[in-house]
């Protein structure tokens, strides 16, 4: 199939042109927006990422040049009208695990580096600083970490907090089956707030999580929590998050994504003045460690999204039905 790639970086290229067989494959560094659309022209088929927003608008433009399948290389799926794509008869299909390690060994990498500081340690000792003051964590072991969705991504996380001795306590209209029957006790979300020492969101964005973290939720928050999200930006509200910062509320806030990430994370801005005054304000304080969405950036994780989407696109092809399929 001859598939447009948008918003794509050079790890992309190299691991989808090693695992493409045989389809025609066409890359563009530029995002999917109403100025680049047109350069789906003469193609069936799009592949897109987590930022590429396709609207109603978008949809129907990319019906008009003739667009049959949208192929998402990605889990999320909240930047796509689905209904727009099936009234316009285009198939969207997505990658919906390729590595829950990743982003739950990631979650766990944010907790390490802001509870012991060795991001700070790092510097310090490369300028000869060896002193110690301030870098003082806290062990792990034997507090209370709440897991906010405990889908694939939040099953490993969970598992991962209980080897460290962690209490793990659990929220999500589904229970995961395989964790309650490992003990993980489930409850709800304010009790889980207030116990927790560390709060970890691995729930999708839809119109329910929005803002799940606001400031009432936040009042419900232990004094001094950790909060992490790999999740969705929008599962925060910044703003409150900020105000949380700076009464000290919340204690540390690790995040890999961003409400307003699109157009700043995944690019190298640092010739640019950066014209988000929120994230500005966010990258000031000293128990805030920001990532810029590479949660699911590994070498097994970039492998599957290749040969997942590569599948989708055949699957499709051959008219073969899709669990991948939206
Ligand atoms: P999943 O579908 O396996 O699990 C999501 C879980 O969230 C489900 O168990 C669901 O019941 C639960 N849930 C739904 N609504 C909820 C609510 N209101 N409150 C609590 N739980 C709720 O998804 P996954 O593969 O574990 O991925 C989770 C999220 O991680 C994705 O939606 C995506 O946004 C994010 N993600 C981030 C990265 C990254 O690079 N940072 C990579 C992949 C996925």
């Amino acid at each position: 199939m001859k598939i447009a790639f948008f918003n794509t970086k050079p790890y992309d290229k190299e691991f989808f042109e090693k695992y493409n067989q045989s389809d025609e494959i066409t890359f563009y560094e530029v995002p999917l927006n109403p100025q680049s659309i047109r350069l789906a022209e003469g193609f069936e088929g799009i592949c897109v990422f987590v930022n590429d927003k396709l609207n109603s608008e978008i949809i129907l433009t990319l019906q008009s040049l003739g667009i049959k399948l949208i192929v998402l290389r990605c889990a999320g799926f909240n930047n796509v009208d689905l209904n727009a794509a099936k009234k316009a008869g285009i198939k969207v299909m997505r990658v919906p695990a390729y590595s829950p390690y990743a982003v739950a060994e990631h979650a766990l990498a944010l907790i390490m580096t802001l509870n012991r500081k060795t991001h700070k340690a790092y510097n310090r000792v490369r300028e000869g600083n060896f002193s110690l003051e301030n870098l003082t964590g806290f062990d792990l072991h034997l507090k209370t970490v709440g897991v906010i969705g405990t889908g694939k991504i939040g099953e490993v996380f969970a598992k991962i907090m209980t080897g460290f001795g962690c209490k793990v306590l659990a929220y999500d209209p589904f229970p995961n089956l395989a964790l309650q029957a490992a003990g993980i006790e489930y409850i709800d979300l304010e009790s889980l707030l207030n116990h927790s020492h560390i709060v970890s969101l691995h729930c999708p964005l839809t119109e329910a999580t929005r803002h799940l973290i606001n400031q009432q939720t936040i009042s419900q928050m232990k004094d001094g929590a950790m909060l992490i999200n790999t999740s969705r930006g929008a599962l925060i509200d910044t703003q409150a998050v900020v105000e949380a910062l700076k009464s000290k509320k919340i204690g540390y806030l690790g995040m890999d994504v961003y409400e307003q990430e699109e157009n700043i994370f995944f690019n190298d801005l640092s010739q640019q003045i950066l014209q988000d005054d929120t994230l500005a304000r966010l990258m000031t304080f000293p128990n805030v460690l920001i990532t810029s969405h590479q949660g699911f950036f590994t070498e097994e994780a970039l492998t599957q999204i290749a040969l997942i989407t590569f599948k989708n696109v055949s699957d499709f092809e051959k008219g073969i039905a899709s669990a991948n399929e939206l």
